[in-house]
């Protein structure tokens, strides 16, 4: 992609000048810190016992679409299962679909899914390059936050598919994913700038804000851009071999 043309994107996600001057000097102004050891195991990493733990591609779509283990069921237009690169080294979740995904059945399709986007494409990819997937497959009414018992009877699907995926980066995407993925409480602002890892398998984790939050507070965009530069740097050193989690 030619600077411009990352630029454009960068302007959609109102990155500015102070962006500008960093990419053309110094690219990278986090420093990377150490990986975050004490992120106890994820709920569902104890997936080992659920049927889909051991489910292709299309068992396990077929296993969502036909879902009813938690309440959200009855008030789905549709389950919202994830898309993108099935062998992608980079993996973004979020929490759950939005009315739009609900009715598209595409996670990250409405506005905030327009300015992930513009992020995904400001870091030089296309959404085909990286899979896309949500913690829960189905919309919670009014968009309230994921109760903990959808989040845990849905985690085994997530599971399957960071599984199947095998991604070498994991971006979680916005507060709620992230304290659902990390099981934690932990301000999202102490979540950030650090190498989480997720599940017995220690897939290595970052976390930034969700597309939401920026549209509500676009004054935190350059955080945002932030964290991605962090994220491309981590994922640097994980694919040169470097070993970035305990
Ligand atoms: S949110 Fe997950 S667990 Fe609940 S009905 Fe939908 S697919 Fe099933």
């Amino acid at each position: 992609m030619t600077d411009g043309r990352r630029l454009a994107y960068l302007e959609a996600l109102g990155v500015d000048v102070y962006v500008r001057r960093g990419l053309a000097r110094a690219p990278v102004e986090m420093p990377v810190q150490e990986a975050h050891p004490a992120v106890p195991a994820a709920p569902a990493a104890v997936a080992g016992a659920v049927p889909e733990a051991s489910l292709d591609w299309e068992p396990l779509r077929a296993m969502v679409s036909a879902c009813t283990r938690c309440s959200l069921h009855e008030t789905r237009t549709q389950t919202v299962f994830g898309v993108g690169n099935p062998s992608a080294k980079w993996m973004f979740i979020g929490e759950a679909p939005g009315a739009d995904e609900d009715r598209q059945g595409e996670p990250f399709v409405g506005r905030a899914g327009q300015l992930l986007t513009s992020m995904l494409k400001a870091m030089g990819f296309a959404r085909e390059d990286v899979y896309i997937a949500n913690v829960l497959k189905c919309r919670p009414p009014g968009n309230r936050d994921p109760k903990p018992e959808e989040a845990l009877r849905c985690r085994g699907y997530l599971d399957r598919q960071i599984e199947l995926v095998a991604p070498s980066l994991i971006v979680a995407v916005g507060r709620i994913a992230a304290q659902n993925l990390l099981a934690t409480d932990t301000a999202l602002a102490r979540l950030r700038g650090k190498v989480h890892t997720l599940g017995p398998r220690g897939w290595p984790l970052i976390v930034t804000y969700h597309p939401a939050y920026l549209l509500r507070s676009p004054g935190e965009k350059r955080k945002a851009w932030q964290d991605l530069l962090f994220a491309r740097q981590v994922f640097a050193r994980i694919e040169s071999g470097e070993r970035v989690v305990p």
